[in-house]
């Protein structure tokens, strides 16, 4: 997964962008940039790690210009050189282009191999960089035909933002995987992954980019180019809401916040238990664990701190035990938990190994009872849209019962949230894709049936 952002029509708009990128960091810690341009010349900072990390005041003070675009990037299988971090930028006929995307494509394999049979030279190895070249090679006539020509070949979840000269675009797969905002700011306009991109910088919400829409910021006017063909089915990403978009930002038009306490009231109602408080693993399922407190009665407790920083330690072999890293990011508070029954509330539950590793530290801290719930279905299927999950082989959902996972886990009950109450709970929101909870899959594995190897980004 990833974050993106772009801003048009404001003074140092590097500097907003950056600020954009500071409220997305949790999209992505792998490695950020920013682009600039200033009156249709670009100019590029790539680093790795955080957005803290990546700038300083000298290298903003040089990325000039009106326009400009950022991104974090999510660690990934694929390559993590420098080559890889995002925006691309490259100087096609049509003026300087520069690129972000969040979301995977499911046909840049496919794609890509039609490219170098044409003779197009890669520089990375993400499936971003064949929109580039679609864009370059295309036989319309102007940037925004050029555009709308690429992007209609595209299988899979993108949303993108990209500027030509000092036109800044932003687009939606017609499916709707990923999420992409539009605000405004006195003269100025911004796209954002999240709307928590667009408080810090002071933007109100305009609106949320369509599925199949793509939008021309120009001179500070803003239109709409010809829509996307639409795709069979609209299906915006559930897992956003369960677990990777920020509690404070509004996503699919529901705050991210409340659709969490809804299935964490509907978890206490499916799962309900007899027990002395409810915590949290925090911070991703501390709304789901508040909604299982105010459903059940149950009073709220902290029982868990997370170290907020603890980075990429290095963990030297012999300390590398099964727990430790778990251990490094989390400890238990024994006077909430010795001698208490307690329900331990987890947004969702991919290899099962964070889990473990907390039941072990929550019951060494004295608990009495161990009751487990997960704020979500049984993960049993990898995603291909985005969200960087482990195989199938790795899903412990897919692999073992709830209850030979609630005896791997050492827990006295298990208890998911079913996926027609997760679905109930934000059905006016929806519909959804919730290809990792079920398997469907709305937009083609156009690769993955060819057998090649799926591309990962973001
Ligand atoms: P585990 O079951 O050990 O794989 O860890 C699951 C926990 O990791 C969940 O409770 C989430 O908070 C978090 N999580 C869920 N999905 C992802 C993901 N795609 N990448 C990183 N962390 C995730």
């Amino acid at each position: 997964m990833c974050g993106i952002v772009g801003v048009s029509n404001f003074d140092r708009a590097a500097e907003t962008a950056y600020l954009g990128l500071y409220a997305l960091q949790h999209r992505g810690q792998e490695a950020t940039g920013i682009a600039a341009v200033d009156g249709g010349r670009a100019t590029l900072h790539k680093a790795h790690g955080l957005v803290m990390d990546g700038f300083d005041e000298e290298s903003l003070s040089q990325l000039d210009g009106r326009v400009a675009i950022g991104h974090t990037r999510y660690s990934t299988a694929g390559g993590k050189g420098l080559e890889n971090a995002q925006p691309i930028m490259v100087r096609y006929h049509q003026g300087d282009l520069v690129l972000v995307h969040n979301g995977n494509l499911t046909n840049a394999q496919t794609v890509r191999e039609e490219l170098v049979r044409e003779g197009a030279l890669f520089q990375s190895s993400v499936d971003s960089e064949v929109i580039v070249h679609l864009i370059a090679r295309s036989r319309m006539s102007t940037p925004d035909e050029q555009i709308h020509d690429a992007l209609s070949q595209l299988v899979g979840a993108f949303c993108v933002i990209i500027s030509v000269g000092d036109t800044l675009y932003g687009a939606r797969d017609p499916w709707g995987f990923r999420p992409l905002v539009l605000g405004r700011k006195g003269d100025g306009y911004v796209f954002a992954s999240e709307t928590c991109a667009l408080d810090l910088i002071g933007a109100e919400l305009l609106e949320e980019v369509s599925p199949g829409e793509i939008i021309k910021i120009e001179n500070g006017r803003l239109t709409s180019l010809p829509r996307l063909a639409p795709a069979g089915e609209v299906a915006p990403c559930i897992f956003e809401l369960v677990y990777f978009a920020r509690p404070d930002s509004k996503v699919w038009g529901v705050s991210v916040d409340r659709a969490r306490r809804a299935f964490g009231r509907q978890l206490a109602r499916e799962n309900p238990v007899q027990a002395d408080c409810v915590f949290s693993v925090p911070d991703s399922s501390n709304s789901a664990a508040l909604g299982y407190a105010e459903e059940s009665g149950i009073p709220y407790e902290l029982g868990l701190i997370r170290n907020h920083y603890v980075g990429r330690t290095f963990i030297h072999p012999t300390q590398a035990g099964r727990d430790f890293r778990v251990r490094i990011k989390y400890n238990a508070v024994r006077e909430v938990i010795d001698g208490q029954r307690v329900v331990v509330v987890d947004d969702s539950l991919v290899r099962g190994t964070t889990s473990r590793g907390l039941i072990a530290l929550i019951r060494e801290a004295g608990a009495r009872e161990v009751h487990f719930r997960v704020a979500s279905p049984p993960v049993v299927s990898p995603c291909y849209y985005g969200i960087d999950m482990p195989t199938r082989e790795e899903l412990i959902g897919a692999q073992k019962s709830v209850e030979e996972i609630r005896a791997h886990l050492n827990v006295d009950s298990l208890g998911y949230l079913s996926r027609d109450g997760m679905t109930d709970a934000v059905r006016e929101y929806g519909p959804f894709c919730d290809a990792c909870f079920g398997g469907h899959y709305a937009a083609p594995l156009v690769d993955l049936e060819r057998h090649l190897p799926v591309s990962s980004h973001c």
